[in-house]
C-alpha cells in the first residue's frame, strides 16, 4: 500500500499573534553585565527582535517562549513578564486563547506543539474533557514510530455500503454497488455558519484539499469557474431542488439540508452516481431521523452542532454524547456499516477527531478551526463591517493552504499517535471503540454509586 505522505512548509503568520506574555525589559536597574542574560536566551528570542511598524508592536513577545530563564537570571531583575490582557480576549469560553494559539503554530510550522513540561490540561471538565482515550496499550505499531514500517491508515470511505453483495447464476455480480469516495484522512473541509469569505479564502481551502486529497464542501452559491479545477475534491450544498440543474456535471457530493430528505430520491435518479449528503442539525429529533432515513437508503450523514459543539436544544447535550447515542441506535437496528457519519461543529483540537471517532463518527467536517489556521482571531468584527485585523480577505490562496496542510499533518501526526499507542493501524477501527475510553461520569458511577445519599 503506498503510503500517504503531507508535505510541510513553515507558512509563519502574516500578523504576529498576540503572545501570552507581555516581555518588559527596562534599561534602569541594568548592571552592564559582560555575559548579559538576553544573549543566553536559548531560542535566540532577543537576536529576532523587531519593532513591527505595521501593528506598532515588539516582536519579542510572539517569539518568547515564556521559559523564564531571562527574568530569574537577570541579576539586576530588569526582565519582567507580564499575562498579555489582549491574548485574554482572543477567542470566547470554548475556543480558549491556549487552543487558538496551538492551531496558529500547527498551521505555521505542521509540526505536534510539544509544551515540554507534561500535560498541562485538564484531568476533567465539561465537553470533550470528561472523556480520555486509553493508550495502555502500547504494542508493535509504535515500535519503530509512527511513520516507522508498519503503515497506519487513516483512510475513510464517504458513501452508502452494502449488508451484503447478491451473484446471479453465473457467479457474476447482481447487486449494484453506490458510489463510494475514499479519502486518506478522516477530515473534510467546510465553512463556517457566520461570516461571508472571499475568494481568497475558498481558494486556499480547495487547494488544500486538491493536495491532501480530502474533500471541501462549498455552497452552490459560492461555487465559481475558479473552483472547477478542484472539483474532484469539492462537495456542493444545495439548498433547494431547483439548484439541482445548476451544478456542475462531475461533482462527486451533494449536500441537501435535511428538508430536502424527502427528495433524496429524485435527486439520486437524475445524479445516480453522486453521493447525496444528508446535513442534519444534532437536535432531540436527529437520532429518530437518521434512522427513518438510513432504512430509506441514505448514504451520508452530515450531523452539525453549533461552534461550542453543542446540540441545538433548550437543555443541550454535547456533540461526543448525541453521537455515542446515534451510533450506539443505528447499531442496535443493524444499519450502522450502510452509513457514514460525519460530524461537525466544535472540533478545534485534534484530540477531538479521536473521541468523536471513539463515539461513534467515521469522520469530521472541519469548519471554524480551518479560518483560526488563516490567522482568525474569531473577534467577530467582519460581521460589523469592523475591518478585519488580519486581512483575511487578501491572503495568498497559496499560502493559506499551506496553513491549512500544515495543520492537518499536525492533526494526523496526533491521530497516529493515538491509533499507534493502542495498537491499531487502521482508523476505521477506532470507530465506536468506546471501550478505548474512559467517561469521567463512568468512573464517578463506579466510584460512588454505592455511597448512598443520606
Ligand atoms: S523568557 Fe526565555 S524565551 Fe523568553 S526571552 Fe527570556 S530566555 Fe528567551
Ligand atoms: S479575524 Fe475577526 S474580523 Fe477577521 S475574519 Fe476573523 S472574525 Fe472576522
Amino acid at each position: 500500500m503506498p503510503k500517504y505522505h503531507i508535505n510541510v512548509k513553515p507558512a509563519p503568520p502574516r500578523f504576529l499573534p498576540p503572545g501570552k506574555y507581555v516581555l518588559i525589559d527596562r534599561e534602569e536597574g541594568c548592571l552592564g553585565c559582560k555575559y548579559c542574560v538576553k544573549k543566553l536566551c536559548p531560542y535566540g528570542v532577543y537576536n529576532k527582535r523587531e519593532f513591527d511598524s505595521i501593528q506598532l508592536r515588539d516582536t519579542i513577545d510572539y517569539y518568547c517562549r515564556n521559559c523564564l530563564y531571562c527574568v530569574e537570571a537577570c541579576p539586576g531583575g530588569t526582565i519582567t513578564l507580564m499575562v498579555n490582557p489582549t491574548y485574554l480576549e482572543i477567542g470566547d469560553s470554548y475556543w480558549k486563547p491556549e487552543i487558538i494559539t496551538k492551531i496558529w503554530r500547527q498551521a505555521e510550522t505542521g509540526m505536534i506543539s510539544v509544551s515540554g513540561a507534561g500535560y498541562r490540561g485538564p484531568f476533567a471538565g465539561s465537553g470533550f474533557d470528561d472523556m480520555w482515550t486509553d493508550m495502555s496499550e502500547i504494542v508493535r505499531p509504535t515500535r519503530d514510530g509512527i511513520h516507522g514500517r508498519e503503515y497506519i491508515s487513516t483512510d475513510i470511505e464517504i458513501g452508502r455500503k452494502l449488508s451484503y453483495l447478491a451473484f446471479d447464476a453465473q457467479g457474476k455480480l447482481a447487486s449494484s454497488t453506490p458510489p463510494l469516495i475514499e479519502i486518506p484522512i478522516p477530515m473534510l473541509f467546510s465553512l463556517p455558519g457566520w461570516g461571508k469569505w472571499g475568494k481568497p479564502v475558498l481558494l486556499s481551502m480547495a487547494k488544500a484539499a486538491k493536495t491532501l486529497n480530502t474533500l471541501f464542501i462549498i455552497p452552490l452559491a459560492q461555487f465559481t469557474k475558479e473552483l472547477h479545477p478542484y472539483i474532484d475534491n469539492l462537495g456542493i450544498y444545495i439548498d433547494s431542488l431547483e439548484e439541482l440543474s445548476a451544478l456542475p456535471k462531475d461533482v462527486k457530493i451533494i449536500e441537501i439540508p435535511y428538508n430536502l430528505s424527502q427528495n433524496f430520491q429524485v435527486i439520486k435518479t437524475s445524479h445516480p452516481q453522486t453521493i447525496v449528503m444528508i446535513k442534519i442539525p444534532l437536535s432531540p429529533e436527529a437520532k429518530q431521523r437518521s434512522l427513518t432515513l438510513t432504512k430509506n437508503g441514505a448514504e451520508v450523514f452530515h450531523f452539525s452542532a453549533d461552534d461550542h459543539g453543542l446540540e441545538f436544544a433548550e437543555k443541550p447535550r454535547f456533540i461526543k454524547d448525541i453521537i455515542k447515542d446515534i451510533h450506539l441506535s443505528l447499531v442496535d437496528e443493524g444499519t450502522r456499516d450502510e452509513v457514514t457519519v460525519l460530524v461537525s461543529g466544535g472540533i478545534a483540537m485534534a484530540e477531538h477527531v479521536a473521541k468523536t471517532t471513539i463515539c461513534g463518527a467515521d469522520g469530521v467536517i472541519l469548519d471554524q478551526v480551518l479560518m483560526v489556521a488563516l490567522e482568525c482571531r474569531l473577534c467577530k468584527d467582519c460581521l460589523q463591517g469592523i475591518p478585519c485585523p488580519i486581512d483575511i480577505e487578501n491572503i495568498e490562496p497559496d499560502w493559506g493552504a499551506q496553513r491549512l496542510i500544515n495543520l492537518m499533518n499536525a492533526w494526523r501526526d496526533q491521530l497516529l499517535e493515538v491509533l499507534g499507542a493502542m495498537g491499531m493501524r487502521d482508523v476505521r477501527r477506532l470507530r465506536g471503540e468506546m471501550g478505548r475510553a474512559i467517561f469521567y461520569k463512568d468512573v464517578l458511577n463506579e466510584a460512588f454509586a454505592s455511597i448512598k445519599r443520606k
